[in-house]
């Protein structure tokens, strides 16, 4: 208001439906705080997006823009092209960036100029080719603090021979990690659906996270979707290779007042409501909720054993089943599911609205690949998971869930029916996962609510965006 010169912050997620999430979630806090906002899409992303900018964020200090991502329409963007993405980002969609940001510079259809880029910290270049235009850049990573610093110690795992050979050996080369922390919990790169367990070697790519995490020091600051209560010692050890560092999260609540519940989203996929009366008609914690988030691609032996133990146990479920999930189709894994359990046992969707399912008194487990938003979702309910983990930082996350918080069970990447079985019953029955589970909801109610730590975290980072005015 008055002569003040207005902050406007580009927001700027790698183009995946997780990083979007929590990048919008990180949007709507901004913009509560009266910051003007550009949220950058790709024009892929944009024209897909399937729920339009809700409601909280249709208002004018908001702006949705996009540039091309490079690649031609009809690539799939799937995890196993994550690579091709990766190269057209930093071509294609580093010189648009550039240029969008040139252009910003001057006041455009009734917005300021761009004070300040957040970018996606996997996009290193984003930061560079903002300070090279003379935009200051805070980097945002999406991921836990643990996966981060894991990630910030990828030269040294890799000079000590850690890395990245799954086995269960201990792992010194992570800072605070050496006790519980086994080379099989490091991160692996994507692999196709199915295949054998030991065939990794040092993946270019998981240099590049290496790379690319390093690289978040030379940014005025680090954003990290956590809090000071679940990840302290992790944020500890990452604050001396940063210039400043903010544990903001869990964002999907941490953005709204901490009252509110569900701050909006911006999903890729049409979510199907209809699972929620489903729900309704369920006894309390009697149903399992199955999802293995926006990327994973399974193969039909490994859902038919996941299928078989489930069924064991009895309990009812309700599994996402992605269009795209299953290698080879969906249409002899649907007809599996309900021949095996029959509609009343077994509900499948194909995209879930899934904080008002794992808010849904009748769910009593998650049974989940540790995505961080899906990890974070459960823990802000105090839902117990079974960790059934692919790449990335899921298999850090899974490591904590089970050994660190006590909030579920792990149970890697084994796919056997009676581990899944036995899995299951422990996060369904057990006494001392549940109170965990409960006891960190408890606290992150806390860390969000005013005078809470992460709220505070967004207010210090409203100012911080305000002093580089
Ligand atoms: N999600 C959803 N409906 C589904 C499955 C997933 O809304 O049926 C959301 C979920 O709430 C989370 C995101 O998609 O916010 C997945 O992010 P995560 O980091 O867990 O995993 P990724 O998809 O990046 O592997």
């Amino acid at each position: 208001a008055g002569m003040e010169p207005a902050a406007h912050v580009l927001v700027f997620p790698w183009p995946l439906q997780g990083h979007i999430n929590c990048m919008h979630h990180l949007a709507t806090a901004l913009l509560d705080a009266g910051l003007h906002v550009t949220f950058l899409h790709t024009h892929h992303n944009l024209r897909r997006l399937a729920t339009k900018p809700a409601p909280a964020l249709s208002q004018p200090r908001l702006r949705l823009l996009s540039i091309p991502d490079g690649l031609p329409e009809d690539h799939p963007r799937s995890v196993a092209h994550l690579n091709d993405l990766m190269d057209s980002m930093r071509t294609t969609g580093s010189a648009a960036y550039r240029a969008l940001l040139l252009a910003s510079s001057s006041n455009k259809d009734g917005h300021p100029p761009v004070t300040c880029v957040i970018a996606d910290g996997v996009m290193a270049f984003a930061v560079d080719v903002a300070e090279e235009v003379g935009v200051p850049a805070i980097a945002f990573r999406t991921a836990s603090a643990c996966s981060f610093l894991t990630y910030l110690s990828v030269r040294r795992l890799v000079e000590l021979g850690e890395f990245p050979f799954p086995s269960d050996q201990p792992v010194s080369g992570v800072p605070g990690m050496e006790g519980f922390l086994r080379r099989r919990d490091l991160p692996r790169a994507p692999r196709p659906a199915g295949s054998a367990t030991d065939d990794c070697g040092v993946d270019p790519m998981l240099l590049n996270m290496g790379e690319c995490t390093v690289h978040s020091g030379e940014a005025r600051a680090l954003i990290l979707n956590t809090s000071a209560s679940m990840e302290g010692p992790a944020l500890a050890q990452i604050a001396p290779h940063m210039r400043d560092v903010f544990s903001v999260g869990p964002l999907h609540v941490a953005a709204g007042t901490g009252t509110k519940s569900t701050a909006p989203t911006a999903s890729l996929w049409r979510e199907d409501d209809g699972c929620m009366a489903w729900l309704d008609g369920q006894q309390d914690r009697s149903v399992v909720y199955v999802s293995l988030g926006s990327l994973t691609v399974i193969s039909e032996e490994q859902l038919a054993e996941f299928l078989s133990g489930l069924a064991a146990t009895g309990y009812a479920f309700l599994w996402v089943l992605r269009p795209d999930m299953v290698a080879g189709g969906t249409t002899t894994s649907l007809a599996a599911v309900k021949t095996l359990v029959g509609e009343k046992q077994a509900r499948v969707v194909h995209w879930a609205p899934q904080r008002d399912v794992l808010r849904h008194p009748a769910v009593g487990c998650f049974l989940t690949h540790a995505g961080w938003n899906s990890t974070l979702e459960a823990a802000y309910e105090g839902v117990p998971m079974v960790c059934w983990t692919f790449f990335g930082d899921q298999l850090i996350n899974s490591r904590f869930v089970d050994t660190v918080w006590r909030t579920g069970v792990d149970i890697k990447d084994v796919c056997d029916k009676a581990v899944v079985e036995k899995a299951v019953r422990e996060a369904m029955e057990s006494a001392e996962i549940r109170a965990a589970a409960q006891a960190m909801a408890r606290q992150l109610r806390l860390d969000v609510a005013d005078g809470g730590s992460s709220s505070s975290e967004i207010k210090r980072l409203v100012a911080f965006i305000r002093d580089l005015l």
